[in-house]
């Protein structure tokens, strides 16, 4: 449903991306969650609202940590709203996390093949081969970036996806038939599902066009399109306010 990213935040990224979930509410959801990267990846995910989510991150006495920041509000379609069920989902060493909006409607083959080959299923979600198929694409030998591309081109149906990889410092994103926008701030680069989700960071934004993939690094951003030309996109001002 909502989706939110931030890469060059540094100890504000726990704090930006919970913000910019809260600007995402008035879409609806039933769960919510975030991935903090660095060398590791920290997720925590709740079913509710999002005052659930953050009283359970500063119960857990681990609060997030990394400079690398995903955040999802999720909207079910595939499987009840439980903890297990809301985004990021993440593969079995929990490097890869993943969140996405839409339906993958070629999930069902995809998680068969997985399975055939003995991967574990964490949750009932077409999302969730995702992160399994970028692990297999990392384990076969893939940089990261040709493992999240490799794992959208095997992907059908509408989708709105970002990734986090741990020790890769980048957000990788993607869209078909979902919107996803980027922010394009000083020295910090934003995701999002919508313009809001980051407004109070900057007004400068790039909105991806379908079947457009991006990479947010602390470098910057790139675009490229489903062939792996980069893209020349236009920046532009939003004026209106928040
Ligand atoms: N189909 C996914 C799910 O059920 C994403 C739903 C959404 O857009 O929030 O988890």
């Amino acid at each position: 449903c909502g989706i939110i990213g931030a890469v060059g935040c540094g100890d504000a990224t726990l704090e930006v991306i919970l913000e910019g979930l809260a600007t995402l509410e008035y879409r609806g959801y039933d769960s919510a969650g975030v991935a903090l990267g660095g060398a590791s990846l920290d997720v925590e995910k709740q079913s509710g609202e999002l005052d659930v989510l953050r009283d359970s991150i500063s119960a857990g006495g681990s609060v997030p940590d990394g400079s690398i920041g995903l955040g999802h509000t999720r909207w079910s379609t595939h499987g009840p709203p439980t903890d297990a069920n809301a985004h990021p989902h993440t593969d079995e060493s929990g490097d890869v996390a993943v969140v996405h909006n839409g339906i993958i409607e070629n999930y069902q083959t995809l998680r068969d093949g997985l399975q055939d080959d003995g991967v574990s299923f964490a949750s009932e979600t077409d999302t969730e081969v995702v992160p399994h198929l970028i692990a297999r694409g990392l384990a076969d030998g893939l940089a990261p970036e040709a493992a999240f591309r490799d794992a959208v081109d095997r992907i059908e149906g509408s989708y709105a996806i970002a990734a986090v990889i741990a020790g890769t410092e980048r957000v990788f994103a993607a869209r078909h038939d979902s919107p996803l926008v980027l922010g394009i701030g000083e020295g910090a680069t934003y995701l999002g599902s919508d313009v809001p989700a980051f407004l109070e960071h900057t007004r400068d934004v790039v909105y991806l066009d379908d079947d457009e993939f991006a990479v947010l690094s602390l470098d910057g951003w790139r675009v490229t399109d489903a062939a792996g030309e980069v893209v020349k996109k236009e920046v532009t001002t939003v004026n209106w306010s928040a």
